[in-house]
């Protein structure tokens, strides 16, 4: 397994639409645990492929509590088939956006199509943090960033930041 480089913001990647997995094999499911890797390295919650610069829609989500097992789940070309009227607000962050956080309001629970690891279809009922999560990653696979559902001046302000933080990195 292999710790992949993080696409960090204001890197253009981070808002190309990511193309759909044709095919679930051995070099996707090498792509798959080196994302998990890369997320439990960092450490996060979830990760889109996209954000170690794959443009592929994949994701890998562990909402575990400290303490709690591992819990690794799979999300390859992901679709939100239902999401409820009812809304919820949590902090969010992104290995993308280092150190920044902000509060987002989005549908408490959704229902996700989409295909695991060994390409069965699978459809995952969230709510809580699995739901902001799930809606979180599968924005990145559209090139849309948490700071997108923030105030305008806030979102420019953060990605200024993040712009002469890499300028000064050259
Ligand atoms: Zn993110």
């Amino acid at each position: 397994m292999t710790i992949k480089p993080l696409i960090i913001l204001p890197d253009p990647l981070l808002r190309q639409v990511s193309q759909p997995v044709e095919r679930v094999d051995s070099e996707l499911n090498q792509l798959v645990d080196d994302m998990l890797e890369t997320m439990y390295e960092a450490p996060g919650i979830g990760l889109a492929a996209i954000q170690v610069g794959v443009p592929r829609r994949l994701l890998v989500i562990d909402v575990a509590k400290e303490g709690e097992d591992r819990q690794p789940l799979v999300f390859i070309n992901p679709e939100i088939i239902t999401s409820s009227d009812e809304r919820s607000v949590y902090e969010e962050g992104c290995l993308s956006i280092p150190d920044y956080y902000a509060e987002v309001e989005r549908p408490a629970s959704i229902s996700v199509k989409s295909i695991d690891r060994h390409g069965k279809e699978q459809v995952t009922d969230a709510d809580g943090i699995l739901a902001t999560c799930l809606q979180h990653e599968i924005d990145h696979l559209n090139g849309v960033l948490f700071i997108d559902h923030i105030s305008r001046l806030k979102r420019e302000m953060v990605i200024k930041r993040f712009t002469k933080a890499a300028r000064q990195k050259i």
